[in-house]
């Protein structure tokens, strides 16, 4: 799904030191979560906050909002105990399982290169990749500080055959004298340089049933994401280059420290639609705080006989009504009286649930009187409908199209259901939940 237009709300914050900045960085992330939650519902179930590699922005912390959907072109790993959460890039690895000896595999090295941040190009020797896995370009773009992913070059021969670097990696300075060699065994574990005690490093691709790096008691479970927010801290990388500064309390020229904060409107659309929950056989459910539209009454039924029209001007009493006891503006509300051909009470159904409204109300067959008769008649009509189900009256059919509940309640109830039903809230109300939430949370 993707929009015909991008539009992202991009915001970034100068304040006069770390712990400002970082309070800010909080302040930011609180607002997206209550945004997340108001339109995706809990964390964790339908999106999450995940730890994110900061890439070519820099910085030293960031964290992604990501969409979970089958289609997302990110792996997130979450760890259900502690609820660590990262994007596969970012998460560290802690123990590989060793593999068989004696395989092909363990004896490949794999060779990097890329420009460090000194101009020099470096490339590295990575070998005990186990089987399976897979290096990671960002981890060993940061471990080696180059100033982009670094690309794999083709291997060199000899190692392969031979196995002469088994369990080494080697990193050089091109063109340069230096030659910093170093070993690295089964991936994640290294010892860099020869006479230096060894210092773990991880350059692998962390994976699903991986160990959990933070509480190391829990494996790792995988669900992929469609990325619509990031943040990030950025320190004073920019207000340096851009001599962002300020006069401290010394009369200092003191820099900013900086974040960035970007969220993809256009891209929270397609996601809410992209999301396993956003779409079914039937096709869009979407989400009530950004529903275009939150309601669809449909008055269908009658014919073309007195009980059509009749049921078209109930249809508008009931957005009245809304309108009235402030549960939905009229223009959250379509009511769809077309009476041509092209649209039979069956087309009206099916595409009322292909458009997605969160709500669907039917005026149809179950508010009119089984006898024809009495469809000419406007006061047999009005009698029926308003004596309500449990005396054998008319009823209104309200069908939730997120999960399938479709309930039947006579006319007089409609607006007491909505007003008592918890899963129909206005977007304000659903945003102001997400606050709440928040703030609570960090109250605990
Ligand atoms: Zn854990």
């Amino acid at each position: 799904m993707r929009s015909r237009e991008f539009i992202m709300k991009d915001m970034y914050s100068f304040d006069l030191d770390e712990t400002n900045a970082i309070q800010t960085y909080n302040e930011v992330s609180l607002s997206y979560n209550a945004l997340c939650h108001a339109i995706f519902g809990q964390e964790g179930k339908g999106w999450s906050r995940v730890e994110a590699d900061t890439g070519n922005i820099g910085g030293s912390l960031s964290h992604e909002y990501q969409v979970h959907a089958e289609i997302g072109e990110d792996l997130l790993l979450h760890c259900n105990q502690c609820h660590h959460s990262a994007n596969q890039e970012k998460m560290s690895v802690v123990t590989v399982e060793e593999r068989e000896e004696g395989t092909k595999e363990k004896d490949k090295v794999h060779v990097w290169h890329g420009t460090n941040n000194e101009g020099n190009n470096v490339r590295i020797h990575i070998s005990g990749v186990p089987k399976g896995r897979t290096v990671n370009p960002l981890k060993v773009q940061s471990m080696l500080q180059l100033i982009e992913e670094p690309k794999e070059s083709a291997r060199t021969k000899g190692h392969d055959d031979e196995g002469e670097a088994h369990g080494e990696a080697k990193a050089e300075g091109e063109g340069a004298e230096q030659d910093q060699s170093s070993t690295l065994v089964h991936g994640s574990t290294t010892c860099i340089g020869e006479d230096s005690s060894p210092t773990k490093i991880d350059v692998l691709q962390a994976m699903p049933n991986d160990t959990c790096p933070s509480c190391l008691s829990n494996t790792l479970t995988g669900t992929r994401g469609i990325e619509i927010g990031h943040v990030f801290y950025l320190g004073d990388k920019y207000s340096k280059c851009m001599e962002a500064t300020y006069q401290n309390n010394n009369g200092r020229e003191s820099l900013c420290d900086m974040g960035c904060y970007g969220i993809g409107i256009s891209r929270i659309a397609a996601a809410a639609i992209e999301r396993t929950q956003g779409h079914d056989e039937n096709g869009i459910v979407w989400p009530e705080a950004i529903a275009p539209y939150r309601l669809c009454i449909l008055p269908i039924g009658g014919g073309k006989t007195v009980a059509n029209e009749y049921l078209n001007t109930k249809a508008m009493e009931l957005c009245t009504m809304f309108e009235q006891k402030n549960i939905m503006d009229s223009d959250d509300i379509v009511v769809d009286d077309r009476s041509n051909k092209t649209s039979s009470p069956g087309i009206k159904l099916k595409e009322a649930s292909l458009i997605g409204f969160p709500w669907i109300i039917v005026l149809g067959k179950d508010s009119l009187p089984s006898n024809k008769e009495d469809w000419k008649n406007e006061m047999k009509l009005e009698e029926y409908l308003l004596q309500g189900g449990s005396d054998g009256g008319g009823t209104v059919e309200i069908q939730e199209r997120a999960t399938g509940i479709s309930v039947h309640v006579p006319f007089s109830e409609v607006v007491e259901y909505f007003q008592n039903h918890a899963r129909c809230r206005t977007p304000v109300e659903l945003l102001m939940d997400g606050f709440d939430t928040y703030e609570k949370k960090e109250r605990d």
